[in-house]
């Protein structure tokens, strides 16, 4: 018997926006506790929320971007629970209706291009966080309010993923979408991301989905990728020894490896929904929804996928070079401002991406405009400079701020092609080094390579390489 996984994501992203979602304490991220609210965000009776336009249009370019549709008039609804860091008992979400339903989000999963069922795209506020000491004398908890009320966007798919490998493709992707959109920051480690996933395990080829295990406290996409694999491992197990699974959430036990069941949903939150009556609905007018949908960028993956086609670039280039859109951007513009697409693709992800690596900075701190090292790519390619001078080119680029010409005459970093002006050296060097030109006569290619260093260490890498090993065939008979 084969079985197969089907896996499902949620995913909640902090928006953004400088204030939150219903009133306008700031959303700034490790502020001193409970500084940034207000009676609004923390629940007293009879305040009124008032909707943040620019979250709000956030997750409308994030449903857009996801293919999804929206309707012309939205309400948003109750969610109840009682927690001690979500003060007013509910949270103000969407059930009846969602920004955007029925769309989808392409992957690429090795060479293949997937597209990963998006079945809606909602607005949320943030609940609060309880504090729990590490010190077992206090045996008391504190509650933080900064984050009740800042805006998230979830975004829920469909059982569509089969494989870890999958999964981990749709989260990269997601937040790489999301940076493009300029929708969230996405800062795992401040919490802008959260993922919950949702494990089944059927017999391959059936048609219903075998019951459905949520897991919680996934704090990282390695963690998701991990307790993934390990449901879908429990699960199959379970399924060879002809036991049933029950329908239950597990708490994922990074430390430990291992997913231990938290609750089953028979005893599970009954979230008692019901439309908000303090919000009147939104109207989604089509020139708002037409305006919105014009600064829907290209995506990650259909962006890579096109630089594959109309670049001719490897799989993995196309991928490194369209994960942020800065990078995407900057390289799309080289190659417009002349620079041929392969080489270029070369430079960035070789040259740059080391440059910035051991400058420790990004793209922002990046000086070399495309124009600037378009003209760079292309006296390489033209044999004005050879590829190691140009790399002291490209830093000389970065810390003086001038173009690759200037810097090239300025210190004399021409190449060196001209038979005439290497022909002195070449016979010099011939003559101080007698037992390599016999060597080179025997056809010895270490002796060739030998007498081409000479050459080149006497012009300091300036010489034409191709060039001094013709003069070398002739001069000795190659
Ligand atoms: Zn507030
Ligand atoms: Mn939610």
């Amino acid at each position: 018997m084969e079985y197969e996984a089907c896996i499902g994501l949620e995913v909640h992203a902090e928006l953004a926006t400088d204030s939150k979602l219903f009133c306008g304490c700031s959303t700034k991220f490790g502020a001193e506790p409970n500084t940034q609210t207000c009676p609004v965000c923390i629940g007293m009776p009879g305040v009124l929320p008032v909707m943040n336009k620019k979250a709000f249009e956030f997750v409308l370019k994030t449903a857009l971007a996801f293919h999804c549709e929206v309707p012309k008039k939205l309400n948003f609804d109750r969610k109840n629970y009682y927690y001690p860091d979500l003060p007013k008992n509910f949270q103000i979400s969407q059930n009846y209706y969602n920004v955007g339903a029925n769309g989808y989000v392409e992957i690429m999963v090795g060479d293949d291009v997937k597209r990963i069922g998006i079945t809606n795209v909602h607005i949320e506020e943030d609940a609060g966080a309880n504090k729990h000491s590490e010190d077992p004398r206090e045996n008391f908890s504190l509650v933080d309010l900064n984050r009740a009320g800042v805006p998230l966007v979830e975004i829920v798919s469909a059982p569509d993923m089969h494989t870890a490998d999958e999964v981990d493709a749709y989260m990269r992707t997601l937040r790489n979408s999301l940076l493009y959109l300029g929708v969230s920051e996405c800062k795992m480690q401040e919490g802008d991301l959260r993922f919950e996933a949702s494990v089944s395990v059927r017999e391959k080829g059936a048609a219903k989905l075998g019951s459905r295990v949520e897991m919680k406290n996934l704090n990282s996409i390695t963690a998701v990728v991990k307790a993934v694999n390990y449901e879908i491992e429990r699960q199959t197990e379970c399924l060879k020894r002809g036991e049933k699974i029950p329908q239950e959430t597990r708490l994922w036990d990074d430390a430990g490896g291992k997913t231990a069941r938290m609750r089953s949903k028979e005893a599970s939150h009954d979230y008692r929904y019901f439309p908000e009556p303090d919000l009147v609905p939104v109207i989604v007018a089509t020139e708002w929804l037409d305006k919105v949908q014009s600064e829907v960028p290209e995506l990650p993956v259909p962006r890579r996928v096109r630089f594959i086609n109309e670049y001719k670039l490897s799989a993995y280039d196309a991928g490194v070079l369209t994960d942020e859109r800065a990078l995407a951007d900057y390289y799309e513009a080289t190659v417009k401002a002349g620079a041929s697409p392969k080489g270029t693709a070369n430079w960035i992800t070789n040259e740059i991406a080391r440059e910035l690596n051991t400058r420790n900075i990004g793209m922002d701190a990046w000086r070399v405009t495309p124009a600037m090292l378009a003209e760079l790519v292309q006296a390489v390619e033209a044999g004005k400079v050879s590829t190691a001078i140009g790399r002291e080119v490209l830093a000389q680029m970065q810390d003086a701020g001038k173009s690759a010409g200037a810097i090239i005459a300025e210190k004399g970093l021409a190449q060196i092609s001209d038979t005439g002006a290497l022909e002195a050296l070449v016979d010099k060097v011939l003559a101080a080094n007698p037992n390599a030109v016999a060597d080179f006569k025997k056809g010895k290619k270490e002796a060739r390579g030998f007498l081409i260093g000479q050459v080149m260490r006497q012009t300091k890498g300036k010489a034409n390489a191709k060039v001094v090993g013709e003069m070398l065939e002739k001069k000795l008979g190659g």
